[in-house]
Order: C-alpha cells, then sequence, then structure tokens
C-alpha cells in the first residue's frame, strides 16, 4: 500500500528529497512546483520506504492504511495527478536534483554575517540555510518578542499539524552561529544603516503585513473588519488581542474566498469546545462561546470555477461541517462544470456539487459559499447591519444582512525605509532576492515575491536568495562588517533593554506549554508584558558573558 499526502500539506518540499524513488511531484525544480496546491505521490512508483514520513516537519504523509475516513479521498486525488499506465514501475534513480547548498569561501577578516530581519518562515528557512555551513554567524531581529510571523499568528488554531514546523524552526535557532534578537524592530531600535555596519549583508523577509483594502462605502464602521484581523485576534497576536470583535449577530459575511476566508468561517462555526482543546487565544476563546453566529456567507465576486480556496482545503472543510450552497448557485456550478476543462478545477467544482442545499435546515452553524456577487455598500448608520452586492455583470441588488461583514482580498508588503519599494506590485524590486540598487540587501518570502504559496514555498524562495547572497559573498561583492561583531549586542540592548534572546523564548514557550496543561498544546501569552516577564525568568548574562556568547557566535 503506497503513501499519500493530505492537506495539511505545506509544499516546503523536503519528502520529495528524501525520497529514494522521486515519486513526489511536482518537485521544487519543476514548473508547477509554484503553483501547486499540494504535492502528490505516485501510487505505483512509491515503495513504501517511510522516509517521506520523517522528513514531513508537519506530518502531511501517510501510509494509505493509516488514513482516517476524512483522509481517504487523498488516496484518488493523489493517483489522479499521474497519467494512467500498465503495472508498477520499477523504482527509478533518485532524479530530482537537490538543491546545491552554497560553498562559502572563507576570508581572512572573520565569518560570513548576515542580519535577518523577520522570523517567519521565509527567514528561519533563510537562516537554516546559511547555517549548513560551519562558522556562517546569522542574526534573526523580530519586532515582536515570540517568533516565526504568520506560522504563530496567522494559520489557524484548529491546524495544529500545520503548526509544527515551528519543532523544525526551534531545532534551527540552536544550531552554532544562531542568534535571536526578539522585540527588535528594525527602522525604529536599530536602522539598515547600522544593520549593514555589522553585518556582511541584511536579508529582510518581513512578509506582507497590510491588507488589501476593499474601496466601498461603510467599510470602517463598526462591526467591518478585516479576516486578517480576526486570525490574528484569534490567534493571540498582541496588536490585536484586544479587538473589539462582536459576535453578536447570527450572520457574518466575508468578502473573498480564498484559505483565508475558508478558515474564518471554519472558526466562526467550530463547537467553541473543540477549539478549546487548540492554542486559539483565551480572549478569543470567551467571545466565541458567546458568540449568536448561525451562518457564515463567503462572497466571491466570481463563478465557482474561480473560487480562489484550494481543493484540500474544501475538502478538509467539508468532511468537519456543514457547508452549503443556494439553489442558484448550484445552478452556477452544474453550468461551469459543463463547460470546465482544467482538471484541477473541475475536481473543485465536483466537490461543490454535492454540497447540501443552503434550503435544507442545519441544526449546527454553517457556512454558505455564495458566488458573482460584487459589493456595492456596507449597510447601516451606527453600525454595520449587512451588505448590498450586485449580482456580477448586471443592475440586480442582492441584500444581505449582517452583524459582521469582514474582507479577504489578499496582502500588500510595505515599504522599508532606506529600500526601493514597488508600489504596484507592493514588493522590493530585487532580481533573485538581491534589491535592485541597494547592494548588500536582499529579500526573501512575501516581501520579495509578492502574498502567495504556502509555508514551504518560501524554503526554496529563501534557497534562492542565500545562493545568491553567498554568490556575491564570495566574489568579493559584499564588504566587511565596519564595526566589532561583539558590539551589536550593547547597541541594541542600549535602544531596546527589552530584547529578547534565545534563551528567553525558550523560557516563554516552555511558560506557555505549562500553562496549556494536558488538554491544550499550549495556552499563548497575548499581552508583551506577560511575554518579557516569562523571558526575565532566564538570568540576564553579565556583559562579559554577553560578548564572549557573541564572539563564540
Ligand atoms: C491568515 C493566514 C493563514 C495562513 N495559513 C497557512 C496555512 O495554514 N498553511 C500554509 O502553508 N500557509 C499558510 N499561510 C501562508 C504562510 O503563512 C506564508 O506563506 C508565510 O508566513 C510567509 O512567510 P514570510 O516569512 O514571508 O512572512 P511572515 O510569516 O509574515 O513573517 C514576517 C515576520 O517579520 C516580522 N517583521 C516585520 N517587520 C519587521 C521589522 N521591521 N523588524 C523586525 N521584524 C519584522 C513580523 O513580525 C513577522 O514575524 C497563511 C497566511 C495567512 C495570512
Ligand atoms: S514512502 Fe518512500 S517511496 Fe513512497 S513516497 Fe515516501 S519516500 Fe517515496
Ligand atoms: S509539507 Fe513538505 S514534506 Fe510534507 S508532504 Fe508537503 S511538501 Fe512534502
Amino acid at each position: 500500500m503506497p503513501h499519500v499526502i493530505t492537506q495539511s500539506c505545506c509544499s516546503d518540499g523536503s519528502c520529495v528529497y528524501a525520497c529514494p524513488v522521486n515519486c513526489i511531484h511536482p518537485s521544487p525544480d519543476e514548473p508547477g512546483f509554484a503553483t501547486a496546491e499540494m504535492l502528490f505521490v505516485d501510487p505505483d512508483a512509491c515503495v513504501d520506504c517511510g522516509a517521506c514520513v520523517s522528513a514531513c516537519p508537519v506530518g502531511a504523509i501517510a501510509p494509505v492504511t493509516k488514513l482516517d475516513e476524512s483522509q481517504r479521498v487523498f488516496v484518488e486525488l493523489n493517483a489522479a495527478f499521474y497519467p494512467k499506465r500498465e503495472g508498477k514501475l520499477p523504482p527509478t534513480s533518485k532524479l530530482a536534483p537537490v538543491l546545491e547548498a552554497p560553498v562559502v569561501h572563507r576570508r581572512p577578516g572573520g565569518p560570513l554575517t548576515v542580519a535577518i530581519v523577520g522570523s517567519g518562515p521565509a527567514a528561519m528557512y533563510a537562516a537554516d540555510e546559511l547555517l549548513t555551513q560551519d562558522g556562517v554567524r546569522v542574526n534573526v531581529f523580530e519586532r515582536l518578542p515570540t517568533p516565526y510571523g504568520l506560522v504563530r499568528a496567522g494559520v489557524a488554531p484548529d491546524h495544529q499539524a500545520t503548526k509544527r514546523v515551528t519543532a523544525l524552526f526551534d531545532r534551527i535557532t540552536r544550531k552554532r552561529g544562531f542568534g535571536f534578537f526578539l522585540n527588535v524592530e528594525v527602522g525604529t531600535h536599530v536602522s539598515h544603516a547600522e544593520l549593514t555596519a555589522h553585518h556582511h549583508a541584511v536579508l529582510y523577509a518581513v512578509g506582507a503585513p497590510n491588507d488589501r483594502r476593499l474601496d466601498v462605502e461603510g467599510m470602517g464602521r463598526p462591526g467591518s473588519g478585516t479576516a486578517t484581523e480576526l486570525v490574528a485576534w484569534i490567534n493571540g497576536h498582541p496588536d490585536f488581542a484586544r479587538l473589539p470583535v462582536d459576535l453578536s449577530g447570527e450572520r457574518v459575511v466575508v468578502i473573498g474566498n480564498g484559505n483565508v476566508a475558508l478558515d474564518v468561517a471554519r472558526i466562526l462555526t467550530t463547537d467553541p469546545e473543540d477549539l478549546a482543546r487548540t492554542d486559539v487565544s483565551d480572549r478569543a476563546l470567551a467571545a466565541l462561546r458567546q458568540s449568536s453566529v448561525r451562518e457564515v456567507v463567503i462572497a466571491a465576486r466570481r463563478g465557482p470555477s474561480a473560487s480562489a480556496f484550494t481543493l484540500p482545503e474544501l475538502i478538509g472543510l467539508t468532511a468537519t461541517h456543514d457547508v452549503v450552497l443556494s439553489a442558484d448557485d448550484h445552478e452556477l456550478v452544474r453550468q461551469d462544470l459543463a463547460s470546465e476543462s482544467d482538471p484541477l478545477t473541475r475536481n473543485k467544482l465536483e466537490v461543490l456539487s454535492t454540497l447540501a442545499d443552503a434550503a435544507t435546515p442545519v441544526a449546527r452553524p454553517r457556512i454558505r459559499l455564495a458566488y458573482q456577487l460584487t459589493p456595492l455598500r456596507l449597510r447601516g448608520a451606527q453600525r454595520v447591519e449587512g451588505v448590498d452586492f450586485a449580482v456580477t455583470g448586471t443592475d440586480e441588488v442582492r441584500r444581505l444582512g449582517a452583524g459582521l461583514v469582514l474582507t479577504s482580498i489578499g496582502y500588500r508588503g510595505k515599504p522599508i525605509r532606506d529600500l526601493p519599494f514597488d508600489d504596484d506590485a507592493a514588493v522590493v524590486p530585487n532580481r533573485g532576492g538581491r534589491v535592485l540598487g541597494a547592494p548588500g540587501a536582499y529579500v526573501a518570502g512575501w516581501i520579495k515575491r509578492g502574498p502567495t504559496g504556502f509555508i514551504g514555498t518560501n524554503k526554496s524562495c529563501a534557497a534562492e536568495t542565500v545562493r545568491n547572497l553567498v554568490g556575491d559573498y564570495n566574489a568579493g561583492l559584499l564588504a566587511d562588517p565596519s564595526a566589532t561583531p561583539g558590539h551589536l549586542d550593547g547597541l541594541i540592548r542600549a535602544r531596546q533593554p527589552d530584547v529578547v534572546d534565545a534563551a528567553g523564548w525558550q523560557a516563554i514557550d516552555a511558560a506557555e506549554l505549562v500553562r496549556g496543561g494536558e488538554d491544550r498544546p499550549r495556552d499563548k501569552f497575548t499581552e508583551i508584558s506577560d511575554m518579557l516577564a516569562a523571558a526575565a525568568t532566564v538570568p540576564t548574562p553579565s556583559v562579559g558573558r554577553r560578548l564572549l556568547a557573541g564572539l563564540r557566535r
């Protein structure tokens, strides 16, 4: 029985390199990888060795025999990716070229030293790639006292398997040469010029934190917001922990239908007692326990075949929640099925065609997918009472009452001081991660390529940047730091006395795990003061020991 990849895949490609017979595709060197919704195991070629299972950081691969009922659909999905053929394939030699780790040419002036700004997936994969070689030093600067970006603050709390990638990131922080400067905002506590003075290169992996805004009347009124803010509130991000979220209305409308819209709808309609076993923020859990929400409508401007959510996420959602379509939307699905030729889109349409009719009564809160709706305005004088939509391409107006309206129409990077910015694409202009017109500056992740892809997509993205950075270092294009390495620690502490280092993060992490008790993976701190108090349980090393540690690193 072969192995299969299930929906919690985040496309980092580790399994591809572990597989001895090259039966997992598309691999990072194949054209379909960048746009793939997940990777697939070829059931005819798989020799069941299990190597991919241990390589996968999020536990997404299992032998067919170990799947639960809701995962069995992935057996067919994996097989359908491969053309039909006669008989079993013999094992092949490994075909996928392993991306070469860059070889750093040592210089007499000291080791290659890189500042990485941000600690999300792109930053951590870049650090990992750089630290594959002895002697390289990496200092990671993160504005929050807790690391890992959207893995901690974006990935939904009921997707704990996906969050398990943080165990890999924790291992990277323990590598020789790694340094954490948490609770330090680059641009506020330390400047680009100061980082450049202390490092050969500065690599920005700051993500794309801004939401794309919907420009219609009524946005901004109480009762309107963005899905990202809600996800950050649910996840206990300190900037959003006290967001006033009013769940007293029976209906929530989410405008936009990507995976984040699905995350929000799922959380708002999940039994809070199930969420109580996750790392959802305590404040959000209390609000969800009082919630009156009975229906979340996910409204899309275009038709079903243009659905932005991925097939694995749709399958995961329909396995656990009541998801319905109106009779009109069922008709749109039928029309799209009649003309759609792309196999992946057809798969989505087929799942949609099996959804219950919205007229069927359901006992628990439900999710309704709605299509061909263009938002015109949010209704309500003091606070939002609903949305008026135009049926896309017509003058017909559809009115939906709602107590909360959230937009989920994408993200935008924001400018970084001292670096160029492409306002249209909302990224830092770069070639292969080299910032154009700013020698010594590099980018990786969402600020480099825009807000697309999964956690693992940032691995190949970061690897490309690191290859170019090391290439520039080896070619003598990166000047040696002008400041003494040991002075960096003193500079940062002078500017931000509450800097948290790797030991401080370990103390926060340990305290959250203890607070979680036996029933929860962790109970997160949501106030910065509580995080700092937990970090302070680690005795501060003396100036001499800090200098020594900095030099050893
Ligand atoms: C709501 C949501 C849910 C998602 N769920 C999933 C999922 O389930 N599975 C999946 O595979 N992918 C998911 N993704 C996509 C995934 O999270 C991204 O691909 C990934 O996080 C992008 O990585 P990044 O490192 O570029 O940015 P981020 O993860 O955003 O990390 C950027 C980091 O930089 C820090 N930073 C910013 N500015 C500064 C500064 N000036 N100084 C210091 N630090 C700074 C930020 O605090 C942050 O920690 C989700 C995305 C969102 C928005
Ligand atoms: S079980 Fe072995 S052969 Fe099968 S996909 Fe995994 S690594 Fe490849
Ligand atoms: S998460 Fe990574 S290692 Fe796991 S199945 Fe997906 S691509 Fe493979």
